[in-house]
Order: C-alpha cells, then sequence, then structure tokens
C-alpha cells in the first residue's frame, strides 16, 4: 500500500461533473485531434451517419475521432481519436 491509496474516491464522484460535461450541447465544444493535434469545434468534423455507428472524422487529416452507436443494448460513445475535449462554461454559471 503507498501513500496515495487512500486519497481516491469511487467513480460516483464523477456524477455532477459529467453530467455538466455531457449535457450541453456539445457541437460548439474544441475536439484535439489525437492523430494530428488540430483544435476544431465539433461541428467542424466530417461525420458519416450511414456506418453501422456514427462515425466521426477530423477534418484535417481524416482520421476517426469518435464513434457512436445506440441499440437495444444501450449508447455506446467510443472517442479513443480525442485527445483533448474543451467544453466552455455556460454564461453566468460558474464551474
Ligand atoms: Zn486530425
Amino acid at each position: 500500500m503507498n501513500a496515495t491509496d487512500d486519497r481516491y474516491l469511487d467513480g460516483n464522484a464523477l456524477g455532477g461533473p459529467l453530467a455538466e460535461l455531457f449535457a450541453p450541447d456539445l457541437t460548439a465544444a474544441t475536439v484535439t485531434c489525437a492523430n494530428c493535434g488540430g483544435e476544431k469545434p465539433l461541428a467542424a468534423h466530417q461525420v458519416y451517419p450511414d456506418a453501422p455507428a456514427m462515425v466521426v472524422r477530423c477534418p484535417g487529416c481524416t482520421s476517426v475521432v469518435m464513434r457512436y452507436a445506440s441499440d437495444q443494448r444501450g449508447i455506446r460513445f467510443e472517442m479513443t481519436g480525442v485527445r483533448l475535449l474543451i467544453v466552455a462554461e455556460r454564461n453566468g454559471e460558474t464551474a
């Protein structure tokens, strides 16, 4: 056991922060591509809706940054192609 073992919380601690992240419209969020490092609003990305999942590609290098699918098992959202997602704070609200 090391000195940091008593310093963590379980994943329930993320409930509030992640609700703030995923509740707003994310199309204005800035996405940093994990492949080329390009930074663009999500709305500027290329979306291919006809695959089994909606596939989101970087407008700079065309790498896949996100995949979104929904079926009877639930919603699957993969974003391994995103290095960083920045969601601007809403006006008049504090974090
Ligand atoms: Zn890219």
